[in-house]
């Protein structure tokens, strides 16, 4: 379905956030006096706005991985796409969530720590005298 009022607003090459390629288009809107500009993808057919530097949405960075879970695939582009939005936090929570679970679809045990082996964890546990749990009270007022 045709986007309505579109107008003729100069051409623009850029990679488009939605689809990931390259295009070119002129089709789109515009503010007066302005900078500010939305133009539609002709491959997706979705509108990107355009400031002086800006582009939302922003690329997102890397590329589409063939063959992956469903699962995977899901959580490695949630991550991608955070990066084009500049949610960088959530990206690297996203990718930390997405070695988890390769690491689990590849045998790891779930609530593993990698960091220690069985053997160690073991050893440590009974060569310190680490209390298993303490529960502490407020003072009283
Ligand atoms: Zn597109």
């Amino acid at each position: 379905m045709p986007w309505e009022g579109t107008a003729n607003i100069g051409s623009r090459s850029y990679r488009c956030g939605y689809c990931g390629n390259i295009v070119a288009s002129a089709i789109g809107y515009y503010k007066k006096n302005s900078a500010l500009k939305v133009y539609i993808c002709p491959h997706c057919e979705r509108p990107s706005y355009f400031d002086k530097r800006d582009q939302v949405p922003g690329i997102a960075p890397g590329n589409e991985v063939e063959n992956l879970p469903d699962h995977i695939a899901s959580l490695y582009r949630e991550a991608r796409y955070c990066v084009s939005v500049s949610a960088y936090t959530a990206s690297v929570l996203a990718c930390r969530k997405l070695l988890m679970n390769i690491a689990v679809a590849q045998g790891a045990q779930e609530g593993y720590d990698a960091g220690q082996n069985q053997a160690t964890h073991a050893k440590l546990n009974h060569t310190t005298n680490i209390p298993k749990r303490r529960s502490f009270k407020s003072p009283d007022l």
